[in-house]
């Protein structure tokens, strides 16, 4: 049975260990057993089930995943707390803490041995939460899913479609990959210490295929943050002033024509469609060069 996952319990352990916050780590500990019941539900996991926790902390999470997956693997950068880790997770026989940076893990090195696609449950360090999902998803480690707390607003974020001021190159990349469920709000008075901001918990599906076929996807994300690196620009200014694609502002503004959208079109219009289309536009103009 789980016994973190209450503000007494979670006091406790950081008492008994003497542990300090370190706030570059981004460390704040879920207090709330609804909250994370909530999250190991929605992750549907199972027995027979393979799970990656990013950042256990004192390893709250990881007694309820613990509980019910076969096996977690538990990757913690903070070695004050892997002491206190082998404590809080000395029940199971079915958990393995990594003392490493996530974004320094080889994660087909790591599942490799396992022959099964990875869940991932998180409540992840802000900080870094862009990289690590990008990581994750071009890792191309077999993965059925990313259930994670985020910033609520980095949620709203991976969620809206074009016309909106949080879209973005992490909406058109999460949306590529996966199809992204929200699956609840969560209030600061969940974590010890309180962020300073909303929380909500999201679930990425991975697509088998991604729902747009393009012929280059480095070129497809490439124009994508090309698009958004200056977004009060037109499309064809922002391409051009990027100056990766090896072609003139002229060609570039031939290839958006070639698209069928105004000219003086922004890339924060553009459907991910639109932007798989532009890429394969592109990639025939590159390959006549
Ligand atoms: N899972 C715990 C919970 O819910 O109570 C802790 C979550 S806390 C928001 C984020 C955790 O990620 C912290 O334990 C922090 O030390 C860890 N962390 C931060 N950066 C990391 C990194 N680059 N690699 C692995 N873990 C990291």
């Amino acid at each position: 049975m789980a016994t973190l996952g209450n503000a007494g319990s979670t006091r406790e352990v950081l008492q008994r260990y003497r542990f300090n916050f370190q706030k570059k780590y981004g460390q704040n500990f879920l207090i709330s057993a609804h909250v994370l019941e909530e999250i190991v539900n929605a992750a549907e996991i199972g027995r027979k089930d393979l799970v990656l926790e990013i950042g256990p902390g004192i390893g709250t999470m990881t007694q309820y995943l613990c509980e019910a997956a076969g096996h977690v693997i538990a990757v913690e950068i903070d070695a004050n707390l892997i002491p206190i880790l082998s404590d809080t997770l000395g029940a199971y026989d079915n958990v393995e803490i990594i003392n490493k940076d996530i974004l320094k893990v080889d994660l087909d090195q790591l599942v490799k041995r396992w022959g099964k696609p990875l869940k991932v449950v998180a409540n992840l360090p802000y900080y870094i939460t862009t990289p690590i999902i990008m990581g994750l998803f071009e890792s191309r480690v077999p993965m059925e899913s990313i259930t994670v707390m985020v910033q609520k607003e980095v949620a709203d974020r991976m969620q809206v479609g074009p016309g909106t001021k949080d879209y973005g190159a992490l909406s058109l990349a999460v949306q590529y990959y996966a199809k992204p469920e929200l699956v609840t709000t969560v209030p600061p008075e969940c974590f010890m210490p309180r962020p300073k901001v909303g929380s909500a918990v999201i679930r990425l599906v991975r697509y088998e295929k991604p729902p747009v076929e393009v012929k280059d996807e480095a070129l497809l994300f490439r124009l994508i943050r090309a698009s958004f690196n200056q977004r009060r620009k037109t499309l064809a200014n922002g391409l051009a002033n990027y100056g990766a694609f090896s072609l003139t502002k002229e060609e570039l503004a031939a290839c958006i024509e070639e698209l069928g959208v105004p000219a003086g079109v922004r890339g924060e219009a553009l459907t991910l469609g639109q932007f798989a289309a532009l890429s394969n536009i592109v990639y025939e103009k590159l390959k006549k060069l």
